[in-house]
């Protein structure tokens, strides 16, 4: 029987994979895509390693108080105690590994940042940047250390056997199956499943834009249920709003995202209703997501808000002025709130009402200075925040908290990182990262504990170590 399985070579998985070598554990990475580093949401990240905002390399009790807040305090306690304590391995474990990082702005939160900076749009595998190379360097460095690495090969079952799990999956060539005493799920959540959407998040949440890599199937948390896993948050996603026509161009997404006019314009929905905005623009996403229209809103703003000086939103970022457009995006104009309405299909009077709600909000940026602009608006998501609920050692739990033995999982297969009432976006890169480094060390203590226990069976009344 093989000590580990790891189903999924992304970052989670393939830190874990590394770790796993260094610590003296042979693992085998099950990996669904054929390319090097994997096809995952790592390879078209923007490269940013942060902790809810932190550099992974700040005190343990800053990041540990950033984590609570950003999540509201919805973030298990004990995994905000171990992800705040363990990040600070991180940024040097990586550097060891040979993955080069950079800062990209003076922002604390961009320090550590995948060098070269990813740019570019839609899913393009640019093996060139910065995310690719570091995941290209850690499947170089597992190879060079004799790591059996499956390409292009999908799990998709998980057994229990005595004393371990068989997990099953499918190749080009055909089906197959391992023997592992553990089992690692990294496969990076189901954001690309249309069916677990609708069933975990929102009825029709699977008409949002997946704003990321077609991997994430949710094969990992499936299996997982089906052992008896509990389940934590799934009704939560990341992502950002993006222009509607991000479903036929790839040109409008990731980015330019819409996220700052939604927060300081006005949000309607399809028949010109205001849709409050008491969250942040991830927090909208969720909503948007969750709604039983995703494809119907629209925002609205005005001449000074689209032309006028950036920093009005929260990050102060300008608005998308002329970028939107110049990549071919929805956008409609009118000296009046009736012809823009015309514009938008939507009733008059109700425009006019929801713009005039909005004007009446303390603090709002007033939507008064015509032209008055309008932009169709979809939630994009980029991974789901809810998976399985694991122990601040990444091992799997069942309801009640008990660990199901030899059942671990990282990356956005893991819940109850993510979450809370406003977004609660804790970082992509450097919790799988955290957390597949925590998931290698509690898989080598548990083999080595396995296998004394298999050594004292096998010859009772011996010291054990003799
Ligand atoms: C556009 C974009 C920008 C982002 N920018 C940032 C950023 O700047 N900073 C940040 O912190 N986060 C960012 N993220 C999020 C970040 O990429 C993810 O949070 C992170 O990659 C999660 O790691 P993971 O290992 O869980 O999943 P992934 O990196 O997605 O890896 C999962 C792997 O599992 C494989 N897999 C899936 N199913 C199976 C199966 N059944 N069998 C075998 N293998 C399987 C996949 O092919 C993939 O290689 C971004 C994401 C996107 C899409």
């Amino acid at each position: 029987m093989n000590p580990c399985v790891i189903v999924g070579g992304g970052f989670a998985g393939m830190v874990a994979a590394r770790r796993l070598q260094q610590i003296g554990v042979r693992a085998t990475v099950l990996e669904k895509g054929d390319v090097d580093g994997g096809l995952g949401n790592a390879v078209i990240s923007g490269g940013l390693l942060h902790i809810a905002w932190e550099p992974p390399d700040s005190p343990a009790d800053v990041k540990r108080e950033r984590l609570l807040a950003e999540t509201s305090g919805e973030i298990d306690d004990e995994l905000a105690g171990a992800l705040a304590s363990q990040s600070g391995n991180i940024i040097p474990w990586l550097q060891a590994e040979g993955v080069e990082m950079r800062a990209k702005t003076e922002e604390p939160a961009t320090r550590w940042t995948l060098w070269p900076f990813r740019v570019g749009t839609g899913r393009r595998l640019l093996p060139d940047l910065g995310p690719s190379k570091a995941m290209q360097r850690l499947y170089e460095r597992f190879r060079e250390w004799r790591g059996d690495l499956r390409m292009g090969a999908a799990a998709h079952s998980l057994h229990r056997l005595s004393g371990g799990w068989q997990v099953g999956f499918q190749t080009e060539a055909g089906e197959a199956s391992l023997e592992a005493g553990t089992v690692l799920f990294a496969d990076g959540g189901f954001q690309a499943n249309q069916e677990m959407l609708s069933r975990y998040v929102g009825p029709n949440a699977g008409l949002c834009l997946l704003r990321a890599s077609t991997t994430g199937t949710g094969d990992g948390l499936r299996m997982l249920l089906e052992n008896g896993a509990e389940a934590v948050g799934l009704g939560r996603v990341y992502g950002h709003l993006v222009s509607i026509n991000a479903l036929e161009s790839d040109e409008l997404w990731p980015f330019p995202h819409l996220d700052e006019l939604c927060m300081v314009g006005v949000v309607v929905t399809r028949h010109g209703d205001r849709v409050p905005v008491d969250t942040s623009a991830v927090g909208l996403v969720t909503r948007m997501a969750r709604s039983e229209d995703p494809r119907g809103f629209a925002v609205v703003f005005d001449e000074e808000i689209w032309n006028g000086e950036p920093g009005r939103g929260k990050l102060g970022l300008p608005a998308p002025n002329p970028e939107l457009m110049r990549r071919g995006a929805h956008l409609v104009s009118s000296d009046t709130i009736s012809g823009l309405a015309q514009r938008l299909a939507c009733k008059p009077d109700r425009l006019a009402r929801a713009i005039a709600a909005h004007n009446t909000v303390r603090g709002a940026c007033p939507v008064s200075r015509p032209p008055f602009h309008a932009a169709r608006v979809i939630p994009g998501i980029t991974f789901t925040m809810g998976g399985a609920k694991i122990g601040p050692d990444a091992a799997v739990r069942a309801p009640g908290g008990r660990a199901i033995p030899g059942l671990f999982a990282a990356g956005s297969t893991a819940g109850g990182i993510q979450g809370g009432p406003n977004g609660g976006y804790v970082g992509g890169l450097a919790t799988a990262a955290t957390f597949g480094y925590i998931a290698a060390e509690s898989i080598a203590a548990y083999v080595q504990s396995a296998a004394k226990s298999a050594r004292s069976r096998a010859s009772p009344g011996q010291p054990d170590g003799g």
